[in-house]
Parts: C-alpha cells; structure tokens; sequence
C-alpha cells in the first residue's frame, strides 16, 4: 500500500532538524520514500498513491518512543499512584500481577497500546507479567514493541515480607530460563516488528554474577539490556551494602553496560554512576511523570551534559507520552530554575531521535527521512490550543499546550493504526469493554491481598 500525505507541516527530526512548511511525505510499502515540498511531491506520487491524506492544518512528526512501561501493570491504575513507594511496588502492584491470569494480561496490553498508539507512540519497550501473552497482544495490536520477561536472583518473598535481601542462584536461574524463552518465541516477529530485550529487574534485586549472566545470553541472542537503575533510595544503598559498589560500578565491573543499554527511571545517581554510564556510551529512560507522582525529579541536564543518551518512558498505569513531555520539561525546569532550559526541541528529541538511539534503531525510526520506516502520526492542528500556528511555535506549541486527543493519525511500518482519532488495527470499543470488564475483576481478587499487605506493613 502507498500512502501521500499532502500540502502538511513535516517535523522531520532530521540531522538538520528541518520542518518543512507546506510539505508532504509519501510512503510505499513500510518505508518512507520521499519527504520534501508539496509542490514537488504532488506532481510524483498523487495519481499512483493508493490513499492520499489531506494533512492540511496538521503536522507530522515520527512516530514516539516509549523506552521504558509496563502494560499489564495497567490495571492497577487510579489506585497505586497514591500510595508510597514500598505500598504501590509491594502491596497493590504485586497483589494485582498475582491476580491477573494471562487472558486478563493480554487485555491489559491491549489497551496500552491502544492508548499508546492514540498518543503518537509507535515503538515500545515492555515488561510485565504474564509476558508471553503480552507478547502476543504486541503482536495483535500492530505497535512496534521490545520485549523482555524481567527477573532477579533476591528472593521477592524475603524483601516482601522482611525487608531482607537474599539472592538465591536457583531462582536467577528459572527468571533467565523465563527471560531467554521469551527472545525465542518472539525475537524477529513479523519481519522485525517485535523485538526483544534481556531485562534484569534492577541493580539491588540481582547479583553481580546475575548480571554478567544477563550480558552473557544479551550478545548470544544479539538484543539489548535494560534494567531498572536507582529508581527508589534504598536501590543504590542495598548495592553499595551488598557488594561494595554504587550501581554504576557494580554493573560496569560486571560487564552489562555499552550502548545498547538502557537504564530506566535513573533518578538517585551519584556523579560516578553518571561518569560510568558516559564513558561507557549508556542510555537513560527518564519516566518524567511517574517519577513526579512519585515526589522525584531525575538529574536529566547532569546526565545529558555527560554525553548520556536520554528517552523517554511512561512506566506504568498509564500511557500518554505527550504528558509525559510536558512533564519532563516541568520537571527539568522546577529542578534547574532557568525558565529557558530545556528548550520544547530537546524534548521532543528525547521522545523520538534519543529514544531510536537507546534501542539501535536510529537508521530505522525516530526521524521522517527517506529509507526510513514509515512510522509517522499526523496531528491535528486546527484547534484552538496551538492557534496562532506559525513557523516558529509548530513544536513549542505540542509540548506546551498539546493533548494526545489530537493525534488523528498513526501508522506503523506504512500500516494505519489510528485513523480519524480511533483505533482501527482492532475494535477499539470492543478492546475498551473487555479491558474494562478484566480489570473490574482482577481488582475484586485482589482487594483483599492488598489491604492485608498494606496493614501488615503498617505494624
Ligand atoms: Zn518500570
């Protein structure tokens, strides 16, 4: 199929960072053949392009990156935002995951990357319970995704109930074991669509020798690292006791870091976790609103004055990335105090051109150039919130005063998935009124789990 989106304004996320007034873009196949002025793109392709877009009033820009969420965990939403750290992780999420049966999983991810989608994600990096059937909602919903089954060798069930991390190789073993089934089944799935990941937990649940395990099966199977880095206080400390290292050392001495590593949330680092993750050529997802929620503001401009490389994710419960740009740069600013700083351009380069970086896929996605995918979303700008619309506010006027309910187009790899502001790989309604009547259940089993848990803590 080839699609011509015609006489828009291109946010092109190229070397140059060209926005192209009165542009279009044609698309053949999955991939991108030509970006450039209607005047000259009209004349080529309108007559032989099998749909033609009016993309009047709106802009194009490439499709988000989601580098670090988690979809199943969608269903607890509304509820473990409000809770402290130990509650949210411990009490509601677990109790929920427990809860949760595959289908009820599957569910959950669908209507992630249906709210994804519709927020202008194309690519995302997911984990979560139940993960072979949240592969197969990756699969079915038509997003471009990177998987990976997280696990650790400390024993949940001492840190839950005792606060007291004891790392036993048996359970590492079977979390592998899990982890390295699932590159199997779904590495390479449907022509490189989905891909996948090695994820240890995070730096205080697994064990150096863990660690170097994970790199180990990571280069055999040929994907990426991720892993959650100092996203809680206790993190770095329990890694400092344990093996006299603060997380950055400790995992440069065990070999997991190099460029196609991503470390999430990144809050709590010392300078020699950021000189670590430079030198060593890492990248960062910065979860900018749920760290908020949370009371906490990661050392972005520290990091990206390193030469670390810096995305973005959602986390969990929800999945807007446009609120999570707007986030980041409140967040940015409160921390640093320069009301210049940073601009709206650095941020949308965190949700696009960094986050292909993070994930290997700069050549492929994250800008609208020609031999590209043709992961692209149109969004409508003939609404009163960006209006006066003139050269210089296209981007400003997204990561100011954007909302993800504008977002009338996405396409991934040259397929539409949102058209006309609705979910169309699927039924959107449908996928809506199952989610809803799944998550309604899970959260009656898993009531009471959480309450018992929270009031045992409490003691
Ligand atoms: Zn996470």
């Amino acid at each position: 199929m080839s699609i011509l989106f015609k006489s828009g304004t291109i946010v092109t996320m190229s070397e140059g960072r060209d926005i192209i007034w009165d542009g279009s873009l044609y698309v053949e196949g999955d991939r991108i053949v030509e970006v450039g002025k209607t005047a000259d793109l009209v004349p080529k392709y309108e007559a032989k392009a099998d749909r033609v877009v009016d993309a009047t009033h709106r802009v194009l820009y490439p499709g988000f990156l989601n580098i670090h969420c988690h979809s199943t965990l969608l269903a607890c939403r509304g509820r473990a935002e409000d809770a402290s750290n130990w509650d949210a992780i411990w009490g509601i999420m677990a109790s929920i995951s427990e809860a949760m049966t595959p289908e009820d999983a599957y569910m959950a991810s669908m209507l992630a990357h249906v709210e994804m989608l519709k927020s202008g994600v194309t690519t995302v990096v997911d984990s979560g319970s139940h993960m072979i059937r949240a592969g197969d909602a990756a699969v079915d919903s038509g997003i471009r995704a990177f998987l990976h089954q997280t696990f650790r060798d400390a024993d949940p069930v001492k840190i839950k109930e005792q606060g007291i991390y004891e790392y036993i190789p048996a359970i590492g073993d079977q979390g592998l074991q899990r982890a390295v089934e699932l590159v199997e089944k779904f590495q390479g799935q449907d022509r490189g669509r989905i891909q996948c990941l090695m994820g240890p937990h995070a730096t205080d649940v697994c064990s150096p020798d863990l660690l170097q395990r994970a790199r180990r099966e990571a280069d055999r199977l040929g994907v990426g690292v991720t892993i959650h880095l100092a996203q809680n206080d206790v993190e770095p400390q329990q890694c400092k006791d344990a093996w006299g290292d603060w997380p950055g050392r400790m995992m440069e001495k065990a070999g997991l870091l190099g460029p196609d590593f991503i470390g999430a949330h990144a809050i709590f680092l010392n300078d020699e976790d950021i000189a670590v993750l430079a030198r060593n050529h890492c990248s960062v997802s910065h979860n900018a609103q749920i760290n908020a929620k949370r009371a906490h503001i990661a050392p972005v401009s520290d990091m990206i004055e390193a030469g670390i490389n810096v995305g973005l994710g959602t986390d969990n419960m929800f999945y807007d990335i446009i609120e999570v740009m707007k986030v980041a740069q409140i967040a940015w600013r409160l921390r640093g105090g320069d009301p210049t700083q940073p601009a709206p351009e650095t941020v949308l380069e965190m949700a696009s051109i960094n986050g292909s970086r993070a994930l290997g896929m700069q050549d492929q996605v994250g800008s609208l150039e020609a031999g590209k995918l043709a992961d692209v979303i149109m969004i409508n700008y003939n609404r009163p919130r960006y209006t006066p619309r003139v050269q210089e506010n296209v981007i400003s006027n997204l990561i100011h005063f954007g909302t993800s309910n504008d977002v009338e187009m996405t396409v991934v790899g040259g397929r539409i998935l949102v058209e006309d502001f609705t979910y169309i790989g699927g039924d959107e309604e449908a996928i809506v009124d199952q989610a809803q009547q799944s998550g309604a259940e899970v959260w009656a089993r898993a009531r009471e789990d959480w309450s018992r848990r929270m009031a045992k803590r409490k003691k």
